[in-house]
């Protein structure tokens, strides 16, 4: 049996990852440090259905580490809507957290909820996982649980939990609005063309 500090984004991309890593032989601790989570509300809601999961379902400790939302607008937010750019200042922010709270609290590996969602970078997320988990002499955990995202979406719609439909940042608000509104019209053409 092995403790693993798993950094958690939200309560619906915790359930799959803490399933996959216990029957691995892993006992999960969560970490929380979101600080790119706007506007505030939108941050108290997610960790309170975090929090709640994990008290009342899952019976797992909840570690709530830093969350420095001056760093994120100083080194995140100046990148804008280059996504590549700020998905990975905001991974490096968050996962450094979770890695310093890792060391501080005596645990020898470190993961992410992040791998599970199939809108996130998985590839750069994994390149900062491993680099900053080298630096602070952690095992890296490195696991694709994108297959395990369908799941995650029913079983967190059963349990009533509460989901978003953004990552979380501004930016990513605006991104994800512009897209539902490609969908829509898509799907507007679509029927037009059918009729
Ligand atoms: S889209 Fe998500 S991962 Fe990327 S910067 Fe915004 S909150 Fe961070």
């Amino acid at each position: 049996m092995t403790r693993i500090l798993l950094h958690a984004c939200c309560g619906p991309c915790s359930l799959e990852p803490v399933k996959a890593l216990m029957e691995e032989g892993f006992v999960p601790t969560i970490c929380w440090t979101n600080p790119n989570i706007q506007p505030l509300d939108e941050h108290e809601l997610r960790l309170a259905t975090l929090l709640a999961w994990a008290r009342d379902t899952a019976h797992l400790e909840v570690i709530i580490a830093g969350d420095d939302r001056d760093a994120w607008e100083r080194e995140v937010a100046p990148h804008g809507f280059d996504r590549a750019a700020r998905c990975r200042a905001c991974y490096v922010l968050r996962l450094e957290e979770a890695c310093r709270c890792a060391v501080e609290r005596g645990f020898t590996h470190i993961s992410t909820t992040l791998a599970v969602s199939p809108y996130q970078l998985f590839e750069t997320c994994t390149e900062e996982l491993v680099r900053l988990a080298g630096e602070y002499g952690l095992t890296p955990v490195v696991r694709d649980f994108r297959p395990l995202y369908p799941e995650a979406t029913r079983e967190s719609r059963e349990l009533g939990m509460y989901r978003q439909n953004y990552c979380g940042c501004r930016f990513s608000a605006a991104e994800a609005s512009v897209e539902r509104q490609h969908a829509r019209d898509a799907r507007k053409a679509a029927k037009a063309h059918v009729g």
